[in-house]
């Protein structure tokens, strides 16, 4: 995935109709295209916000230091059929 350039990612989320959110740790925008399954930083036992996929990681780290999330989804809910 190509994180460059910005506009291109922009336009594609636009004519798609995907959502164009700002992340939560970089504050930069990025488009839902872009986004996958999993790809979240925990706030609360519930709530996730997504993240852009440069900060996938940092999330990561962040949910495992806090211990999110608290409950396993089932398998189903997050498997893309590989
Ligand atoms: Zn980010």
């Amino acid at each position: 995935m190509f994180y460059e350039p910005r506009f291109l990612h922009r336009c594609w989320a636009f004519l798609r109709g995907h959502a164009w959110i700002p992340c939560p740790i970089c504050k930069n925008r990025f488009g839902g295209h872009e986004w996958a399954a999993g790809d979240e930083l925990w706030i609360t036992e519930r709530d996730s916000v997504a993240v852009c996929p440069l900060c996938v990681d940092e999330a990561r780290k962040s949910n495992e230091e806090n211990g999110y999330p608290r409950v396993e989804r089932p398998p189903s809910a997050t498997s893309s059929g590989a």
